[in-house]
């Protein structure tokens, strides 16, 4: 005997119902089906008599929608007209009583639970009746008559005994299809009760228990009992197997797929359930059973969460060393019928903390200041304290037990997003560890735990990009080229989430193409506005997530303070920030290191080469930076260098420029600003708390130059070309050569034009190179040189390309 259960989900329409019908064709008889109401019945059931109890008359129009949609979903199914006839008729007889139903609720502007049962039972006997008349050749069952109950309204139980008894009687000889209705009971009076929301899980449950059935088949709309729930973890995906007692603790702390006490009579008797996909029967679907098999390398099998939580506590020193209280606390709470979803108690005994919903909130603190009246009013011995909007989140695994740091991989996942545990419990049994947090930060919580676990192998790295000119377009090229590399041989997903420019912005939820991003942000992209694009990358809140600065804008410097402190990190080629205030500099590192992000800016000095890097791990190994001789303008070299009879310093200018060497204004370069900005970076790299103005700059052209806009700036710079050229021979003939150079010597910085001759080290420094002196404690006689390409977009991108490796450790 197989027990097959499909839930509204399965439900949802008549071509739906038709896909279930091929599923149940196929199956060995005997057999028995146990259906749910249809998709969202229940729920609008519910509506119904609240509106109805309310006293509101829309009520009426509502119920008689659903009638409707029910004789809408017989007609589209059953073609024989007796079978039609006979489902129409019985519709209206079953209709009429939950119309009385509702009137009464109207009357009496009230519902009583055991009215209630009633009314909701009508989806279930609908849904069955016409389902059964769809099937051909199967029989109908009443499952009121099958499953008993006991005890008061909302309270009740099931009556196993005699439950089992019915069952057995009702099906031992059966060699039939047979359709039941899930979800309804009766107790010993013929009253009709419910077994809980989502409780035809439950039905098919007990009915399998009930015949030792081979197995029990969960029909959903999902592939299975998966690592999280699919809704808010995009990244969820099928758990092949799973043991009772791990899809209890999952279902029990809020994985609503299977319903939480469904599983307990399957348990007992042993019987394998099958958790399947509706439309994707082909799928294996979960097994759950008693030995699971061990599925790969996470201790953990999955993630669950239950949102909306109130958290009490009950603390103060009455508590310390006083036996009994824990149990008249939660006598107290039993009495009251309070269920307790989670307990935890600190270990110095001065609270214990517990959670319950939102309803039973009121009820639960009601109940312990009548316990604890006396200790209340006496100074304050004890205080209760509710926190409100709290969700759990339980991680659940048998392996849990022999893996040692689990709990270290959870609270790291939390902690590095910036997710505080307001609350833990770990379960005796070891299966579970559950952690209360703040309800705002769920959605990202199951995320990161979610990675933390499962996707451990691979590696993310969500890019956000600001600035498509040419440093930007050339990483975005190189990141195209390597995604297949870094994958592979690196496990390293990168996706580009988003990307803006100063006309356009696109955020992509499901990444955008490397290859054709561009083409995407011009015309699908919005109006650019980097508040916003920061503002919803960090609502996005992916784990590793990059903001990468490629403009030369100091809108988009100034927000690096905010972007850090949302957990991601800055990788930046814009000098801005790290040569503005100190303080902001600082700032910056320090939030970083607060947060746990990186904030790299190895390209801001020097376009790829390693300089800020090497200083940096200099200073960390004890060495001290005594002296910085540096050319760090690969524009003004690449200038000095071409400037020749024919080609003058202005068209030099132009050329540099359009190389791409320059700053997108050369004016940047050619006042000394670009290397005034460098120096003090490495500087403060050094260990310098130095400003700006603390930089003496030597200009080589008059400031008059620098007034009015860039086409003003070239033509009077023409006017010294002939200056320059007669300068330039001169020097020729001296065999020396001008340098921008830049010197930070114990503490002092200057920038200034010189020249050199062939016995210096950048004498000999080709087209835009850079080269970088340092004289060192440990490298006193013969200074370190660092020395290459200090300009172009290819260069710059492969040095933003390295820090987006080192923000991953690759
Ligand atoms: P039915 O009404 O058919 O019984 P439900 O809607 O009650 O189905 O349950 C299926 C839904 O449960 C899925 O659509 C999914 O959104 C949700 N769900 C929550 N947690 C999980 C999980 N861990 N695995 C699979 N589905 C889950
Ligand atoms: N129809 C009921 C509900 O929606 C029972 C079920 O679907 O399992 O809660
Ligand atoms: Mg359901």
């Amino acid at each position: 005997m197989k027990v097959l259960k499909f839930g509204g989900s399965s439900l949802g329409t008549p071509e739906r119902i038709r896909g279930v019908k091929e599923i149940i064709k196929v199956q060995p008889l005997p057999c028995i089906v146990v259906v749910s109401a249809f998709e969202g019945v229940t729920d609008n059931l519910l509506r119904i008599a609240e509106l109805a109890s309310r006293g509101n008359s829309d009520y009426k129009a509502e119920f008689e929608k659903l009638v409707n949609n029910h004789k809408e979903f017989a007609n589209a199914l059953l073609s024989d007209p007796v079978d039609l006839n006979n489902a129409s008729g019985r519709i209206e007889v079953i209709s009429n009583e939950l119309g009385e139903i509702f009137r009464g609720f109207f009357l009496l502007r009230e519902s009583t639970k055991h009215a209630l049962d009633q009314a909701l039972a009508f989806g279930e006997r609908i849904s069955s009746l016409i389902i059964s008349l769809f099937l051909d050749g199967s029989l109908l069952e009443d499952s009121r008559k099958l499953i008993k109950t006991e005890g008061k309204p909302g309270y009740s139980v099931v009556d196993f005994k005699a439950t089992n008894e019915l069952i057995r009687s009702a099906f031992e000889k059966t060699d039939k299809l047979t359709v039941l209705p899930g979800f309804i009971s009766s107790n010993h009076n013929e009253d009709t009760t419910t077994l809980g929301r989502g409780g035809s899980d439950y039905t098919a449950a007990i009915v399998a228990a009930a015949l030792k059935a081979e197995i029990l088949e969960i029909w959903k709309d999902v592939d299975g009992f998966m690592t999280a729930d699919p809704r808010k973890v995009e990244k969820a995906y099928t758990i092949e197997n799973l043991s009772y007692s791990e899809a209890m603790e999952l279902s029990h702390f809020g994985a609503k797929v299977i319903y939480t006490p469904t599983l307990r009579p399957v348990f007992r008797e042993n019987i394998p359930v099958l958790v399947k996909n509706t439309f994707n029967p082909d799928g294996r679907g979960t097994l759950i059973n008693n030995k699971p098999v061990d599925q790969g390398p996470s201790p953990i099998k999955g993630i669950s969460s239950i949102d909306h939580i109130d958290l009490v506590s009950l603390q103060g020193p009455a508590m310390v060393g006083v036996t009994g209280t824990s149990a008249r606390l939660f006598g107290a709470l039993a009495k009251n019928e309070v269920n307790i979803i989670l307990i935890t108690q600190a270990s110095s005994e001065y609270s214990i903390t517990f959670a319950v919903k939102p309803s039973d909130s009121e009820l639960a603190t009601e109940a312990i200041s009548e316990e604890f009246a006396a200790e209340i009013s006496r100074n304050n011995e004890l205080r209760i304290l509710v926190e409100k909007n709290m969700s759990i989140i339980a991680i659940v695994g048998e392996k849990m037990k022999n893996t040692p740091g689990i709990s270290a991989t959870l609270f790291r996942s939390l902690g590095s997003n910036g997710i505080s545990v307001v609350a833990t419990a770990q379960g005796s049994s070891e299966l579970n560890i559950s952690v209360v947090i703040r309800n705002e930060s769920l959605h990202r919580a199951l995320n990161v735990i979610h990675d933390g676990f499962f996707l451990s192998r691979i590696k993310e790295l969500n890019l956000f990009i600001a600035g498509t000119g040419l440093v930007g377009t050339s990483l975005i090229k190189q990141l195209q080229q390597q995604l297949t590399v870094l994958l592979e041989e690196y496990s390293l997903s990168v996706r580009l989430m988003g990307i803006t420019n100063s006309r356009k912005m696109i955020i992509a939820p499901k990444g955008i193409d490397l290859s054709n991003c561009r083409e995407i942000l011009k015309s699908e992209g919005e109006k650019a506005d980097i508040a916003e694009f920061i503002e919803r990358m960090k609502r996005m809140n992916l784990t590793n997530s990059v903001f990468i600065d490629c403009t030369a804008d100091s809108k988009v410097a100034v927000r690096y303070g905010e972007i850090l402190g949302g957990y991601i990190s800055v990788v930046t080629a814009n000098k801005i920030a790290c040569s503005s205030d100190y303080l902001y500099y600082k700032y910056l590192k320090n939030t970083a290191a607060e947060k746990d992000v990186r904030f790299m800016y190895e390209t801001t000095v020097g376009a790829g080469l390693p300089i800020i890097k090497t200083i940096s791990d200099l200073v960390l190994s004890g060495d001290k930076i005594y002296k910085i001789e540096a050319v760090l303008s690969g524009t003004l070299n690449f200038i000095f260098n071409e400037m020749s009879s024919s080609l003058p310093l202005s068209k030099a200018i132009k050329k540099a420029r359009e190389k791409g060497y320059s700053e997108p204004d050369p004016r940047i370069d050619l006042s000394g600003t670009d290397v005034v900005r460098k120096i003090l970076i490495l500087a403060r790299e050094a260990g310098y708390q130095m400003e700006q103005k603390d930089v003496s700059v030597s200009k080589f052209l008059p400031d008059n130059c620098f007034s009015g806009d860039l086409n003003d700036f070239y033509s009077k710079v023409e006017t010294y070309d002939a200056e320059f050229e007669i300068k330039r021979l001169e020097l020729e003939k001296l065999n020396r050569k001008w340098r921008f150079c830049a010197t930070l010597d114990q503490g002092s910085a200057k920038v200034e034009l010189v020249t050199v001759g062939p016995e210096h080290p950048s004498f000999y420094l080709e087209g835009s190179n850079n080269i970088v002196l340092l004289t060192t404690e440990r490298y006193r006689e013969l200074p370190m040189v660092i020395k290459g390409y200090g300009a172009g977009a290819d260069v710059t991108a492969a040095g933003v390309f390295a820090d987006l490796m080192r923000v991953v450790n690759v």
